[in-house]
């Protein structure tokens, strides 16, 4: 009893300390916020309202410390690291505001001259560039900017006289200048010569959207003019307003001069001051009076209330801020502003923006390597143990069994240790030479008579021990050099700002393409976005390129060869920049349908994917990648980029890791995919070039497409012998093509000395038959030709 005592007495002593304004205030609102970005501190614009809604300005900036707590996502600001200043005079309307100020000509010249002094107020706490004020009565004119600077040069346009009264046509053009599109009636209304939108007010409207203010002064008495636009006109365009349309929040004074009310223009008027947007809050105020001080009065407080009061200022809680940051207040720890979402930073710009110090990038080269090998042992794993031991898993289950012995068979041996199969026992049974599964084991997963009598007693199978030698870093050569391909493209991303030098193409289709004014997103991050893609593009496509067409190349590699290489490459990039312009175009289509405050990652999808297949296609122009292969490739590593930009981001790491698993995954799938569809090889037995393999199953083609394989010493032919010394080789030597009838592949002479199979020189001008294994000899070479299953 006596502790609960204490306590009420204690609290009743600390509210008594507390001056009565403090206990009165209901509301904190959250009016903006800005930031600097040298201190990385945050100040959050403040307004503490009491219980009417009217701003208790009166608190110092102790008491309001102690009643105040605010949170940022869910932390407490400290007051050790915060400051709160209360403001009574200066700039005190966020810049980001932007007020239309329309102002009715007919009103009587000392109100309007109250008028004129009561805008001080407004022009005098608002930065520049935030106030517009414009007039109707015989024409409506254009809005202009007025500043404390040049306000008292208004005092003029003020006083000018009245005459008709052209509401409508004032109302609908004042609307329309917050969207930058022009709107269907726009043109018809009654304005002066030379009238002009203003297009700063749509360009401050669309980057700032719920920021936006109508201050409409009209009075009754004057009638109507017959006007181009009509009451439904007005109507009609506030009723339809979708999220292309931007209607700014309205605040209208109707003086209503001897009672006289036009029901029409009260009900447009109190229509677009209840105008909600998407969020509910837009709703402004509409003031009926027939007494001028009312007007003067309320206006006076509505341009107080866009002030803020208070600025708390405090260091920054996270290292990174992108975007939507909730904020609650609590005042004497009830709640008092609850879930204000200021933006701070954007994904695609957080705040604060560091740049790389200079001892940042030793580290930074370092983790980039680092993941870039773990990137390479991770697709050897994949490749060299997963899938061989999905493989063998599956063999096992399906070849490897109990043995039964069968009915008409009396004895069945093992084929390798010859002992006789005893029921129970373990075998393998892929072939039809049985085997024990030990025996099996130590022959190396296959058949005993595998090689002679046998083509299909084989186990793949991972040897574990020999998995990171010289002979698998081979055979993942393409993967390998695409990963690398696509670290070297990172590394000129970055130090290039992410492709900030596209930023004049990335321009105009972001112009051209982007159409809605009604969205949260910043032209500005979608251009970084558009040139970000270009970059993509033009990067990973040559340099890609380049290393495939490198290990493509089986022709002796001089400045002629590398020079074709170096050209095709940049063909390659320009395609896949190409491929990332039309995904930039489809995003700015696709976005204001999204309604999304950042940018999705599905609408960069169509972009990846449409790059993925350009690029693998046009690895296909002059190598030895065959088209079908490049499709499914480019499909495979659309799928492996899709999954990398999902659960990546576009800075730094994130994009890293997307550019070297993207390369890794297009060299890998158009190496497994080649796989599966090479057949025909050309071998080359001696010399500079011995065990080179050439494929020539992507110009031979039984089944159609091109059906011709040219060896000779010119750059025309398929394969041109420029690595062989003697002179004996002609321009065009040799021809290999499928015999179309006997559905084989044969050799075609050009020129004599072609040497069949080390004994016969054929005759020139007859195709001869060849089969797996066979040889022939052109000038000093000798080609061997290999089929694989
Ligand atoms: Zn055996
Ligand atoms: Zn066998």
């Amino acid at each position: 009893m006596n502790i609960l005592k204490t306590l009420l007495i204690a609290c009743l002593a600390a509210m008594a300390v507390l001056p009565l304004e403090a206990q009165s205030v209901k509301t904190v609102q959250f009016c903006g916020n800005s930031v600097n970005d040298s201190t990385t501190e945050i100040s959050l614009f403040l307004k503490l309202l009491d219980s009417s809604g009217n701003p208790v300005t009166t608190l110092d900036e102790l008491s309001v410390k102690d009643c105040l707590n605010v949170f940022e996502d869910k932390k407490l600001i400290n007051w050790d690291d915060a400051h709160i200043e209360r403001i009574q005079s200066g700039k005190r309307i966020p810049g980001n505001f932007t007020f239309s100020v329309l102002i009715d000509l007919n009103i009587p010249d000392e109100d309007k001259e109250q008028i004129y002094r009561e805008l001080k107020k407004l022009v005098e706490s608002a930065p520049d560039s935030c106030v517009y004020i414009s007039f109707y009565s015989n024409h409506v004119t254009s809005s202009e900017m007025i500043t404390s600077k040049n306000y008292a040069g208004f005092k003029e346009k003020f006083m000018q006289k009245g005459g008709n009264n052209f509401f409508y046509s004032a109302l609908y053009s004042k609307m329309a200048e917050f969207t930058a599109e022009t709107q269907e009636l726009e043109n018809e209304a009654s304005r002066v010569d030379g009238y002009q939108k203003n297009p700063i007010i749509a360009n401050r409207a669309s980057a700032n959207k719920g920021k936006n203010i109508l201050i409409i002064i009209t009075s009754s008495g004057s009638q109507l003019t017959m006007d181009s636009i009509t009451f439904s006109d007005v109507d009609t365009y506030q009723l339809n307003a979708d999220t292309t349309v931007i209607i700014p929040k309205v605040y209208a004074f109707y003086y209503t001069k001897n009672g006289e009310i036009d029901v029409q223009v009260k009900e447009v008027l109190s229509d677009f001051t209840e105008h909600e947007d998407l969020t509910g809050d837009r709703k402004g105020k509409l003031l009926l009076t027939d007494n001028f001080d009312d007007i003067i009065n309320t206006l006076g407080k509505t341009i107080s209330k866009q002030m803020y009061d208070y600025v708390l200022t405090y260091k920054a809680l996270k290292d990174r801020y992108e975007g939507a940051t909730r904020f609650i207040a609590k005042w004497n720890d009830l709640n008092a502003g609850e879930g204000t979402i200021l933006q701070i930073g954007s994904k695609e710009h957080p705040w604060p923006d560091r740049k790389p110090e200079p001892n940042d990038i030793l580290p930074q080269a370092l983790v980039a390597l680092l993941t870039t090998l773990l990137t390479i042992a991770f697709f050897i794993l994949i490749l060299k143990a997963l899938i061989p031991w999905i493989k063998s898993k599956m063999f096992a289950a399906k070849y490897y069994k109990k043995y039964v012995p069968e009915a008409n068979v009396q004895r069945r041996v093992c084929n390798y240790c010859k002992q006789e199969l005893q029921p129970g026992q373990t075998i393998v049974t892929k072939c039809k030479h049985y085997m024990h599964i030990h025996c099996w084991k130590i022959n190396h997963y296959k058949c005993a008579e595998y090689g002679q009598n046998c083509n299909e007693g084989i186990q793949e199978h991972v040897e574990w021990n020999t998995l990171f030698t010289k002979h698998t870093l081979r055979d993942c050569k393409q993967t390998i050099a695409g990963i690398l391909a696509g670290l070297v493209s990172w590394i000129v991303y970055a130090i290039s700002q992410n492709g900030e030098f596209l930023g004049a193409l990335a321009k105009p289709i972001v112009n051209t393409f982007y159409k809605s004014q009604g969205q949260m997103i910043n032209l500005a991050d979608l251009e970084d976005k558009v040139s970000a893609f270009l970059a993509i593009g033009l990067l990973l496509g040559f340099f890609l390129s380049l290393v495939f067409r490198y290990n493509d190349e089986y022709r002796k590699k001089d400045w002629k060869v590398l020079l074709k290489i170096f050209g095709l490459s940049l063909l390659s990039g320009i395609i896949g920049m190409a491929a990332f312009a039309i995904g930039g175009c489809i995003l700015c289509t696709w976005l204001p349908y999204t309604h999304a405050s950042h940018i999705p990652w599905y609408c960069s999808l169509p972009a990846y994917l449409l790059f993925s297949i350009c690029t693998a296609l046009s690895l296909t122009i002059k190598s030895s990648v065959p088209v079908k292969s490049a499709v499914l490739g480019g499909l495979c590593s659309a799928v492996i980029g899709f999954i990398v930009l999902y659960f990546g981001d576009i800075k730094n790491w994130g994009m890293l890791l997307n550019f070297i698993i993207y390369g890794g995954g297009l060299g890998a799938s158009l190496v497994t995919v080649r796989a599966l569809a090479e057949k025909y090889f050309l071998v080359i037995q001696n010399g500079v070039k011995a065990g080179q393999r050439i494929p020539i199953h992507k110009w031979m083609n039984a089944t159609g497409g091109g059906n011709k394989v040219t060896i000779g010493m010119t750059g025309d032919c398929e394969i041109q012998m420029n690595w062989e010394k003697s002179n004996k080789v002609a321009k065009e030597h040799a021809q290999l093509y499928i015999d179309q009838t006997r559905l084989m592949p044969v050799i075609k002479p050009l020129a004599n000395g072609v040497v069949y199979n080390n004994r016969a020189e054929l005759p020139v001008g007859k195709p001869s038959g060849l089969s797996n294994g066979d040889t022939f000899k052109i000038g000093d070479t000798i080609f061997k030709y290999e089929e694989t299953d």
